[in-house]
Formats: C-alpha cells, structure tokens, sequence
C-alpha cells in the first residue's frame, strides 16, 4: 500500500512508512502530549479525509479492525460510542473507501469525475468502458 499509484490514493489521505505522509510521525503525535486528547496505544492511525479526522486500527482484535476517530470528541468517547463508524476488516474499509472511485459497469478504479454539459451534475466516467453516470447535483 505504499505504491502511491494504488487509487486508494485518490480517495483519501493515505499514511504511509515512508513519503510525505509518514505513519510512524503521524501516530507519535497522536499518542503524545501535543495533541489535547492523547490517543491510547492501541489505535493506530492510517488514513485522513484531510480535516483532522483519522481512520485507525484497533489493534486489541487480531486481525484489527478499523475505527473511524473524527475531529470532536476524544478517541475515547467514539471508542466507546455503539454508532461510531467501524469496519471489521482493511478490506472492509478499503472497499467502502474505493466505492465511489469504482465504476459500477465494469468495476475500473479509474473513474474521473467531470461536470455535465449543462453543468447540473457530476459525472462519473470510466476511461476504461467509457460507461458515465450521474452522480450529485452541482450546486452553483
Ligand atoms: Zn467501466
């Protein structure tokens, strides 16, 4: 998952052990002081939609499962909240990241997403069967 030409790329804010976006500087800040709610050691940090909310492995389960740890509230609060956002597996989670990124024709991951013609919605068109669907209104 390093190969930052996987799509996941596309979909999120993806950490990694080494690039711009280290996993290892990432979790030492969570788990440190400078942070106003110190996460516990065992949530693990992966990946960000890029506004200070975390997709995190709860490594107490062996595989891990993945919590969604948003911007309010502590890691503790969304633990222990039954409506949090979680995923029993990676593949889970990689599969509901890529969604949107999939086209639903013939399952390329390439999709683009462009404006309609009259600019009334969002497009989604895969270069691979030329396939195009609406998605959401434009709002102008
Ligand atoms: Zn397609």
């Amino acid at each position: 998952m390093t190969d930052t030409s996987d799509p996941i790329h596309r979909a999120c804010d993806f950490y990694a052990l080494s690039g711009e976006r280290d996993i290892v500087v990432l979790n030492k800040r969570l788990h440190s002081q400078e942070v106003w709610s110190r996460w516990p050691d065992f949530l693990v940090a992966f990946a960000s939609n890029g506004c200070g909310d975390y997709f995190a492995y709860d490594t107490r389960q062996s595989p891990a499962s993945i919590i969604y740890i948003g911007p309010d509230g502590t890691p503790e609060e969304q633990l222990a909240d039954p409506e949090a956002l979680r995923y029993d597996s990676f593949d889970e989670w990689y599969e509901s990241q890529m969604e949107r990124y999939t086209c639903s024709r013939c399952g390329s991951r390439e999709v683009r997403f462009e404006a309609s013609k009259d600019r009334q919605w969002l497009l989604r068109v895969c270069p691979a069967c030329g396939f195009q669907e609406q998605t959401d209104a434009i709002d102008l």
